[in-house]
């Protein structure tokens, strides 16, 4: 049994946490590849290393003083080494990075240390390996990250390694640059070096008990999910619930090798395991909801319109042409409505409208903006009769007005537009619904 680790930033944000960490890694054997994020934040005000590292590196690529900067840095790091006892110096170290940030090496190479140096650290005191992530994981000229390369090279390093540590969030570019992931990569390495080494599991131990089925924001206390499907988890994360970066899952799900979100700070609890399929049955009929706030509704009436060949190609094009991708196209026959996100629409909305209006020629456009969308998904519904008659009847009993209906074809999802103003009623009558009174 082979388990990949990743900790991230809260989970290694300070001594205790460090101790919590290696108490986890030593529990089992098979905890063998630890990915390390920077130290995150140690309380809500706190800052991350990573963004201390952004700051210093701006102040000293513009020859400005940034001995304060670097010293702070260099504090959080001497506060974890100290309180753990360690013999350890990282001196020649801060020296590279003060040379290569006076040397202009990049906004990517100075938060890349974060981890690094973090790395350096957890290993010295797990007693692993350190492997730095530059000479295993790799970017193309292009800077898309290159899997092949990488999964040669990464799969032969840990082949005959027993116990190591790599660090999240970076690798490196053809030209020997360095070069991060976007923010929150660590997930990705840590997917990486799972299908490298074709693990039996990828942890992926955080500070909440996994992926929960309604945003704690609204929902007081909501339940967990004990096991979602990669789809599932798509679809929950583009309307906005995020546990996860998005691309850490294109790794692991090709491999088949299940993602479990456990929480440092409470290793008892389960989490959440994210699966390729399952014959689990979810918890309740729906796995969970998510939404956002801020759409505009465009809708397009013109008599005969179902007739007319290409129509709604001509329409989508006027908001291709200025660079608006549309989220769902609910139509009747005589009229169709394209959702949008409405900070992108407004910038160009008069560029869209004279375009329709010039290659449509309609009888009217109507604007409707402050639409929020929900989206109610779970792989449950697909064998249950009256989903969706349960989730409007109880949007219709907390008097929520339901503006747009969409029911994708693979049965796992639909989603309902209510106003802005009805968002959290919405999805508190939702949760309710399936959730507390599991009707
Ligand atoms: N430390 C990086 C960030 O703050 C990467 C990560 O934590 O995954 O975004």
């Amino acid at each position: 049994m082979i388990k990949v680790v990743k900790f991230g930033g809260s989970s290694l944000a300070s001594a205790e946490q460090f101790k919590k960490v290696a108490n986890i890694i030593h529990a089992e054997d098979s905890r063998r590849y630890v990915v390390p994020s920077a130290p995150g934040k140690r309380f809500s005000d706190d800052i991350k290393v990573t963004d201390m590292l952004y700051e210093c590196y701006g102040l000293a690529a513009k020859g400005k003083d940034y001995q304060t900067s670097l010293k702070n840095i260099k504090d959080r790091y001497y506060g974890i080494i100290n309180e753990l006892g360690l013999d350890l110096s990282l001196e020649d170290e801060f020296k590279n990075i003060e040379a290569g940030f006076v040397g202009k090496s990049g906004r990517d190479y100075a938060a890349s240390r974060g981890e690094y140096l973090n790395g350096i650290v957890l290993a010295k005191y797990l007693g692993f390996e350190f492997i730095d992530s530059a000479e295993v994981i790799f970017f193309d000229d292009y800077g898309n990250f290159d899997a092949d390369r990488t999964n040669a090279v990464l799969s032969e390093r840990l082949k005959n390694t027993e116990y190591a540590v790599i660090p999240g969030f970076y690798g490196s570019m053809p030209n020997d640059t360095v070069k991060t992931f976007s923010r929150g990569g660590s997930d990705i390495t840590g997917s990486i070096v799972a299908k490298a080494v074709k693990a039996d599991l990828y942890e992926n131990w955080t500070d909440v008990s996994g992926m929960l089925v309604a945003d704690p924001r609204i929902i007081n206390n909501p339940k967990v999910i004990s096991t979602i499907t990669y789809k599932e988890l798509r679809e929950l994360s583009y309307m906005g619930a995020t546990v996860l970066h998005e691309d850490a899952i294109f790794p692991v799900r090709k491999e088949g090798i299940a993602i479990n979100i456990r929480n440092t700070n409470a290793p008892e609890d389960e989490g959440t395991m994210i699966v390729e399929s399952t014959s689990k049955k979810p918890d309740y009929t729906i796995t969970g909801i998510a939404g956002k706030r801020g759409f505009t509704a465009v809708s397009i009436e013109k008599d005969m319109m179902n007739a007319e060949l290409g129509f709604g190609r001509k329409v989508l094009e006027e908001f291709e042409k200025n660079g608006i991708s549309f989220e769902h196209m609910p139509s009747g026959i005589d009229t169709m409505s394209v959702f949008v996100n409405q900070e992108e629409f407004v910038k160009k909305e008069q560029e869209v409208l004279a375009g329709i209006h010039r290659n449509t020629h309609p009888d009217s456009i109507d604007i409707e903006s402050d639409i929020a969308l929900i989206a109610i998904v779970g792989r449950g519904m697909k064998s249950t009769r009256g989903t969706a008659g349960r989730i409007f009847s109880a949007l219709a009993h907390a008097h929520v007005n339901v503006k747009m209906i969409d029911q994708g074809s693979s049965e796992l999802n639909i989603i309902v537009g209510v106003e802005d103003a009805d968002f959290e009623k919405a999805i508190e009558a939702i949760y309710d619904i399936f959730v507390v009174t599991r009707l």
